[in-house]
């Protein structure tokens, strides 16, 4: 499942593929979706996209009025752009391993636009879209850690006394929307936290040295376009490639990059979490 800094990137991308089209038509091809009054949307322009929380937001402007398009990928979702002049398909994530096959299955909406196609393609089904009128309708859970009102004051009120474990309060996406496993790993050991702790055993240092982590390894990850775990070669031939940072996670048994331990493997609330024994206390 794509975190954070991979929406990010999609977002990005897609942004700078298809910003100023025009849209033509939605066709919807799965009953479970809907998109009433995608009708309207005739002729708008894609004036920009964005990520809102984990999901890519698509700026619409009608000739009668403003639009947002909210896409959340969730478990499997991906989307695709065949460009109509090059005839070339887009696929913003690099997770693809086969573009010939790109589309023809799984596909759940297709926006046509008169310089391409954007495909959302979603196996398992779990994604979703959400036409709304303002940024204040859109559907994001919990605070964007990369914003500016995720400020240490804010994060010291959400965390409060929880006596959950700080590891599994950190993919909670209620309180702040973004983290996955590989981040929430990551963080916390850059913080030198322990993720078997609870959240109410953090002191104020902690929690300050905490978020930091939190900005600072997100920060990092979008500037390396996200973490990617293929080999494939997308279009643009530029991947993710946060997975060279990558500290503990996926690293069980290979030696920590800052001492003489091994990286440890355990379970959280049925997510692996990988850490430090001696560098996170
Ligand atoms: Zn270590």
């Amino acid at each position: 499942m794509p975190e954070l800094p991979e929406v990010e990137t999609v977002a990005r991308r897609l942004n700078d593929t298809a910003a100023g089209a025009a849209l033509e038509k939605i066709i919807v091809l799965d009953k479970k979706l809907s998109i009433p009054d995608r009708k309207n949307l005739r002729g708008a322009v894609l004036r920009r996209v964005v990520r809102a929380g984990k999901t890519v937001v698509l700026e619409l402007s009608g000739p009668e009025s403003q639009r947002l398009l909210q896409i959340h990928l969730r478990m499997s979702g991906r989307l695709f752009w065949i460009d109509k002049a090059e005839n070339t398909i887009h696929t913003f994530d690099g997770y693809v391993s086969n573009v010939k096959g790109v589309g023809r299955k799984h596909c759940r909406v297709r926006f046509l636009f008169d310089s391409g196609t954007l495909l959302f393609v979603d196996p398992r089904r779990f994604g979703t879209v959400k036409l709304v009128r303002s940024a204040q309708e859109l559907d994001i859970p919990g605070l964007d850690p990369t914003g500016s009102d995720f400020t240490l004051a804010v994060f010291r009120k959400l965390l409060g006394e929880s006596a959950q474990k700080i590891k599994v309060w950190l993919l909670r996406q209620d309180r702040i929307t973004g983290l996955g496993n590989i981040y929430a790993s990551e963080i916390l050991f850059d913080s030198g936290i322990d993720p078997e702790r609870t959240v109410g055993s953090l002191n104020s240092a902690e929690i300050k040295r905490l978020h930091s982590s939190i900005r600072k390894i997100l920060r990092n990850a979008i500037k390396h376009c996200g973490t990617t775990f293929s080999d494939f070669q997308s279009s643009e031939g530029s991947l993710g490639e946060y997975q060279n940072y990558l500290k503990v996670y996926g690293r069980a048994g290979e030696k920590c990059a800052d001492c003489d331990a091994k990286i440890l493997r355990v379970v959280q609330a049925q997510r692996s979490t990988f850490y430090c024994p001696q560098c996170q206390a």
